[in-house]
């Protein structure tokens, strides 16, 4: 994919290679805070990225992006040609930044590639702009640090788990286990907002923090885990823990 270049005329590749900058960065004290306009680089439309690729880029609901209040901190992202690119390619980043008003903020990182914008440097932006709002664990009322463990084929199948549990992982304490019932593949941890986004019915179990949960249709219902095929299934879960437990182990100590 190509584009005709706004600033000399001539045809660009459009740039594709992501940096995602993951912890915002605090602004030093001598930040110039400078609002510079915007040349060669622009801000990904995060409501077309959505509509163009519905299982794979996920964005905020609109309501929770117009209820934004200064303090919170936002994903941009950051598009730039080969005029603003250090590397002279061009580039994609996604960069934190700070609300300060309505469609207003400071720059939370200090761009990799990106010329011209520093940080702590004013970015106005819009609503369909916001990617990823960096949620407190209090409002999604679980703790985003969980990681998780899934089949590998939830992911890679993008498949809803059929069952998710809270019982012992290899380390002992707690964790959510979510499965497949048939095509399974092998155990892997996995970012607990990546699941999320990707199956927003996962957040009822998660907030219950506790009990075995069975698909049915488009959410989880919680059944009684000492009845039927539960308490074998969480037997098997927690051999499973066992074995890893051995094998991170064994991974230790070569
Ligand atoms: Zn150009």
């Amino acid at each position: 994919m190509t584009a005709i270049c706004s600033i000399c005329g001539e045809e660009h590749p459009l740039a594709e290679m992501v940096t995602a900058h993951i912890e915002p960065e605090d602004v030093p004290a001598g930040a110039r805070g400078a609002t510079p306009e915007p040349h060669d680089w622009w801000l990904a439309d995060g409501e077309a990225l959505h509509a163009e690729h519905p299982r794979s880029f996920f964005i905020p609901t609109r309501e929770r992006r117009e209820a934004l209040q200064p303090g919170e901190l936002i994903k941009l992202e950051f598009q730039y040609g080969p005029h603003a690119d250090g590397e002279g390619e061009g580039h994609v980043e996604r960069m934190w930044v700070e609300v300060t008003g309505a469609g207003q903020g400071i720059l939370r990182n200090g761009p990799f590639r990106l010329q011209g914008l520093e940080l702590g440097d004013h970015v106005a932006y819009g609503l369909e702009h916001v990617i990823s709002i960096d949620y407190s664990d209090a409002e999604l009322g679980y703790a985003q640090s969980q990681r998780p463990i899934i089949d590998e084929n939830v992911i890679r199948e993008d498949r809803a788990p059929d069952v998710v549990a809270r019982a012992p992982g290899p380390d002992g304490d707690d964790v959510w286990w979510m499965l497949l019932r048939e095509g399974s593949s092998q155990p892997v941890e996995e970012r607990i907002n990546t699941l999320t986004d990707k199956f927003p019915e996962l957040v009822e179990p998660l907030r219950a923090d506790e009990g075995v949960w069975e698909r049915d249709g488009e959410r989880y219902r919680r059944v009684d885990p000492t009845t039927g095929e539960w308490p074998s299934l969480l037997a098997f879960l927690a051999e499973a823990a066992e074995q890893m437990h051995r094998s991170m182990e064994q991974e230790a100590s070569d």
